[in-house]
Parts: structure tokens; C-alpha cells; sequence
């Protein structure tokens, strides 16, 4: 079956062009995994959670790209060479349009600020999405897009102690994980053995579903470096989810309920220090985070020092592990060390 993509101008006028959903889900994917995909066989599935509308751009110079469809808010995309899956993952339509329509639009000249697109070429609401002062509310930036999202959930606040200090060497390391780091860094991370075991052990996740959960233990500020934090992780909570898609993690509200009642439970013990998730693929340099995955980290975990866990599953059962804080409006990764399990009683928790 083949879909078509219209694209649409910004005053609702259908341009002429039209292309071929599995050609732009290609394309965008070579671009986005930059590598060659003959004798793989791609397989898509729309998925029918709704997005708020929202403009997508890959750079300055080219258009943004709107969703006009938004109940269809999410693709995922199976790659699989020979029956094995080398790559899964649920991409919102709008990153995956605007990813392959790049170097289409800059072949064509293409002088618009705004391209909407759809399955169809009868449009509804499309006034709606183009009012003067949306245009103005979202200029042409992934930034104003992220500052747009509501929450999914709020933890209420309750009145918090200031953090506990310590400082590096309150810390029993037992295994040092190569990395390049800074003990200056924003957030330095310990993780409890069993914790880290738990993590890195492939038979804990599904080898065919993105999955994911929350992480749970105590933070504190590093008393040797001003405003840079220590993370200590001591449990790993999986989602609850009926639904084997990353996509359930992210955007339903029930599986942010059910963890709000585990820190419930668990305070004045643990807290929130952020979540984790799998991608099914191996892990690159350009490849951490997704743009879903920021999306819901920006808008969900608003302390400064939370994090979240990328483990990356390669085909073979490598995992490789890696951590992000944010940065201004960015994600960049923070060290981390394996320490002993039994060192809760020196600190005091
Ligand atoms: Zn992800």
C-alpha cells in the first residue's frame, strides 16, 4: 500500500508536489542513521496518539514543518536486515516529514516559511493552525516548540530541605567506567551495583520494544564544586504500561500517575532522579536522544540535575549505557561510576 504526503503553503493552498510516504521515511532515515538500508526492509506504523500541533524545523534557512493530521502524531519505524531488527523506534511524524523533505525543498527553491502536511488533500482546520499571532508564538525554532508543550504531569511540591553535601571521595568506587570526565561536571552520577547489574543486563529488556521506567535515589550537591550535583541511583522502577510501545511510556498519563504513587510510597526516602528508556540499535556519537525523548524531558523533569538513561540494545545483546542532563536547551551526557551497594549507611540515607 502506498500513502501519499501533500504539502500544503501557509494560506492553505495545496502545492503541487506530492511524495510517497515510504520514499520520505527512507530518505529520512538514511539521513538520520547514515547508513546504506538496500536489502533492508523498512516497515512503518502511524500511530494514532494525538500531538499538539507544533512546527518542526531541521534548520533556519528551510521551512517548518506542521502536522495537519495531529491524531496521527507518531510513526514508528522497524528497519530489519534479514529478520533481525536493527533499528525501532517511534519518531513524531512532523521530525520524520521535515527530515526527508529537507533536501527535496532546497533542490525546489521553495520560498515558504510554513509547509503543512496530510494524507489528504481536503484540509480542515487549517485556519487554525496559521493564525497571524501563532506565527509569532512560534518562530522558526525546535526552542519555542519545546517551551510551547504542556507537562504531561506534575509531582506536586511538596517544601524541600536543602540538598545534603558530599563530596567525591564519600564515594566507594568500585568500577570506574571509561569516560571522559570532569569532576567539575553539572552532575556526576553513582549508581549502586545491583542497580547498575540491573541496567546493563539485556535479558531485563524486550529485544523487540522500545521500553522504559524511572530512576530512583537521593541527589546532593558536591561540596568541592559549586552548584554541580552528585546523583546517587539506587533503584530502577520499569514502567507500568499495557501497551509495548515507547510511545505509552512517554505520552500516558496513567504510567506517570503510577510512579508518582511509587515516590509517594517511597518519600521522604528516594527521589525522582529521572527516567530511562531503550533504543534499539547501537549507539553512535550523533545518536543519544531522540526529539520525543527531550520533549518529554523538558517538559516533564524540571530540576535542573534530572536525568535521563539511554541504553542503546544492539542486535547482538551489546548494551551500551549513557546518561544526559540538560544543558540550556540541549542535552549533553554526565559521568558516572558503579559504587557498593552497602555504602547507604555511611552516607546517612
Ligand atoms: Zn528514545
Amino acid at each position: 500500500m502506498s500513502f501519499s504526503i501533500y504539502l500544503y503553503d501557509e494560506k492553505g493552498n495545496l502545492l503541487p508536489d506530492s511524495f510517497n510516504l515510504g520514499e520520505l521515511i527512507t530518505k529520512a532515515m538514511v539521513s538520520l542513521l547514515k547508513i546504506n538500508l538496500n536489502n533492508m526492509r523498512i516497515y512503518m506504523k502511524i500511530i494514532p496518539v494525538k500531538v499538539l500541533p507544533k512546527l518542526q524545523s531541521i534548520s533556519q534557512e528551510l521551512p517548518s514543518i506542521v502536522n495537519l493530521e495531529p491524531q496521527y502524531g507518531y510513526i514508528e519505524i522497524t528497519i530489519t536486515d534479514k529478520k533481525t531488527i536493527i533499528y525501532r523506534h517511534v519518531h513524531s511524524f512532523e521530525e520524520i516529514i521535515a527530515l526527508s523533505l529537507d533536501s527535496s525543498l532546497q533542490d525546489k527553491n521553495v520560498k515558504e516559511k510554513i509547509i503543512g502536511f496530510s494524507f489528504t488533500k481536503q484540509i480542515r482546520h487549517l485556519s487554525s493552525f496559521f493564525e497571524p499571532s501563532q506565527s509569532i508564538a512560534y518562530p522558526v525554532s525546535n526552542r519555542s516548540v519545546l517551551s510551547n508543550m504542556k507537562p504531561l504531569f506534575r509531582i506536586q511540591r511538596l517544601k524541600e530541605d536543602p540538598l545534603p553535601l558530599v563530596s567525591f571521595d564519600d564515594f566507594k568506587i568500585i568500577k570506574e567506567v571509561p569516560y571522559d570526565y570532569d569532576r567539575r561536571d553539572f552532575v556526576k552520577i553513582m549508581i549502586f551495583e545491583n542497580a547498575y547489574m540491573n541496567l546493563m543486563s539485556y535479558t531485563f529488556y524486550s529485544n523487540k520494544y522500545e521500553e522504559g521506567g524511572f530512576l530512583l535515589g537521593h541527589s546532593f550537591r558536591d561540596t568541592l564544586a559549586k552548584d554541580t550535583y552528585f546523583l546517587l541511583l539506587t533503584d530502577i522502577k520499569k514502567a507500568e504500561y499495557t501497551h509495548s510501545s515507547m510511545v505509552h511510556l512517554v505520552y500516558t498519563p496513567e504510567t506517570f500517575s503510577r510512579i508518582n504513587q511509587v515516590i509517594r510510597e517511597e518519600r521522604p526516602k528516594k527521589q525522582l532522579l529521572g527516567w530511562y528508556h531503550t533504543h534499539l540499535f547501537p549507539a553512535t556519537d550523533d545518536f543519544g536522544l531522540s526529539t520525543i525523548d527531550l520533549n518529554l524531558h523538558f517538559t516533564t523533569f524540571k530540576k535542573p540535575w534530572q536525568i535521563a538513561g539511554l541504553i542503546n540494545i544492539a542486535h547482538n545483546n551489546h548494551l551500551v549505557l549513557r546518561f544526559y542532563v540538560r544543558k540550556n536547551d540541549k542535552m549533553i551526557q554526565s559521568p558516572f561510576w558503579i559504587i557498593d551497594n552497602f555504602q547507604s549507611q555511611e552516607l546517612n540515607l
